[in-house]
């Protein structure tokens, strides 16, 4: 694949390069992805097993705040993205805290391409709604775990609660994220997901939806997928 070929809409690579220098900031931009990582995490570990020693590449990872999370807990991560800046902040944030992450500039497709089957979890969040193909990109996922290993994805479900809570209330009055952050044209349904996970020939194992309070601002996981959710898959052995 070329640059003009690749699955990328770089106006939202943009977005993510533009805002990178704040990336480690708990109350920055990126205050809803550091106050969701504690639960997912615990959420991959409870399905895909402890993570020491397991090989993992996250997908999409920006500055690293899931990937490194991971690797504190003893995981061998690699994580991948296509915005240089982020990538550059996730690995000075890496040499400051110690905690090793190793980390390229490429395409999940490309990677897929030159290191099929070679990673026991492969996780994917918040990034299937910024890219023009993304069952390109869950293929690639499919492709990059190994038999019996795990894929998490994480997106936005696409209805009229989720894009008032996602984009009204979220960008527009809460002030939560930059207004443009998201476009729910990209939003993807679970069962847009789904169908994209089997036909890449992974399983669907778990959905969680992931529910924010903005009275106790708090996130937390919980059975309503309508808008932030969850999905565990697996490669069959
Ligand atoms: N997964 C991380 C970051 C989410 S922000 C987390 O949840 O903490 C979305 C990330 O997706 C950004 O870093 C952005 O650069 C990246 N991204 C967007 N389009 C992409 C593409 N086509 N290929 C790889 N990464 C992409």
């Amino acid at each position: 694949m070329n640059t003009t070929t690749r699955n990328v809409d770089q106006t939202e690579l943009a977005k993510f390069s533009a805002l990178a220098s704040r990336w480690w900031d708990p109350n920055s931009e990126f205050k809803p992805l550091h106050a969701i990582n504690p639960l997912r995490l615990q959420w991959i570990a409870d399905i895909a097993g402890p993570l020491k020693d397991q090989r993992v590449l996250d997908v999409g990872c920006g500055g690293g705040i899931l990937a490194e999370s991971m690797a504190v807990r003893g995981a061998k991560v690699t994580g991948i993205d296509l915005a240089q800046k982020p990538l550059t902040v996730a690995r000075l944030h890496s040499l400051e805290s110690g905690v090793p992450v190793n980390y390229e500039c490429i395409a999940a497709e490309e990677l897929a391409a030159r290191e099929p089957g070679s990673y026991d979890i492969v996780t994917c969040m918040e990034m299937l709604e910024h890219v023009p193909d993304p069952s390109s990109v869950v293929r690639a996922c499919a492709t990059l775990v190994r038999p019996g290993g795990h894929v998490f994805f994480s997106t936005l479900n696409r209805n009229l609660k989720s894009f008032l809570q996602a984009i009204v209330a979220a960008e527009f009055v809460l002030r939560l994220l930059p207004q443009g952050t998201h476009d729910d044209e990209n939003f993807l349904r679970p069962s847009e997901l789904a169908l994209a996970a089997r036909q890449a020939g992974l399983q669907i194992t778990h959905l969680r939806g992931l529910t924010y309070n903005p009275f106790t601002d708090r996130y937390r996981l919980t059975r309503s997928t309508e808008v932030n959710y969850l999905m565990a898959t697996r490669r069959p052995e």
